[in-house]
């Protein structure tokens, strides 16, 4: 079954089309890596998705849903930005329960999915602190556990690691290995890091200028690039 159907997804800013014919189905508890260089539309892809924006035109369906005119709050959909987006006058346990506080959950459920969060990332010792007090790999935990508070069918990873330097990568990609071996949750993962799409996905799509480049599992992309402009990127080291 597919956990989200994108059809001839688009999206212009003003007279500048960014997205330009999207379509995409993602399996349940499939891993995508979503790759392509800096401006040719992944975070704003992410975003649609999310609903933090809207489409000029297409549809977006998540499970049997067609979603493409619901509010973010109403999509089964949670988002990790890459500059982890944290309320810094909050307390990790308030700002992994913030999103469920919006939509009315009671607050022993909220405690019990916090705790059930923080125990899933190491977090537990961590709860009272505020962002401020926080390793960026604790900071990349905490936006992550306030994605996974809420069990949404579909997560949206917007290079995540990508603040973090070189050795904590290598092992918060382990982690992020690890969460969605437990959680079998569904994936899309935004990075501009080849070694973390090859590790990590079930499936790499590239992306160039607004369209879909190539898409399939990593090692039949390594091994059979579509064009020069796939082979170079997965070929070059990061
Ligand atoms: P990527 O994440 O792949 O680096 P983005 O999706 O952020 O790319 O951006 C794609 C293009 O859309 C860029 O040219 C960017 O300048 C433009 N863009 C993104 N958001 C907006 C916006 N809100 N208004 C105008 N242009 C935007
Ligand atoms: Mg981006």
């Amino acid at each position: 079954m597919s956990t989200m159907n994108i059809e001839k997804l688009r999206k212009s800013f003003g007279k500048t089309e960014v997205l330009r014919g999207i379509d995409l189905a993602v399996g349940d508890g499939e891993f995508v890596a979503l790759v392509g260089p800096s401006g040719c539309g992944k975070s704003t892809l992410l975003r649609l998705i999310a609903g933090l924006e809207a489409a000029s035109s297409g549809r977006l369906l998540i499970g049997d849903r067609d979603v493409t005119a619901l509010a973010p709050k109403d999509r089964d959909v949670a988002m990790v930005f890459q500059n982890y987006a944290l309320y810094p006058h909050m307390s990790v346990r308030a700002n992994m329960g913030f999103s469920l506080r919006l939509r009315g959950v009671d607050k022993r459920s909220i405690e019990a999915e916090v705790a059930r969060a923080a125990s899933v990332l190491g977090l537990q010792d961590l709860l009272d602190r505020y962002p401020g007090q926080l390793s960026g790999g604790q900071r990349q935990r905490v936006a992550t556990g306030r994605a996974i508070v809420r069990n949404p069918k579909l997560f949206l990873f917007d290079e995540p690691l990508s603040n973090l330097d070189a050795k904590l990568r290598v092992q918060m990609r382990t982690e992020i290995k690890a969460l969605h071996q437990r959680l079998r949750n569904t994936m899309i993962y935004v990075t501009h890091d080849q070694i973390e799409a090859m590790t990590l996905a079930d499936r790499i799509v590239v992306m160039q200028g607004g369209v879909i480049e190539q898409e399939g599992a990593p090692l039949d992309l390594y091994d059979r690039p579509a064009n020069a402009f796939v082979g170079g990127f997965l070929g070059s080291p990061s």
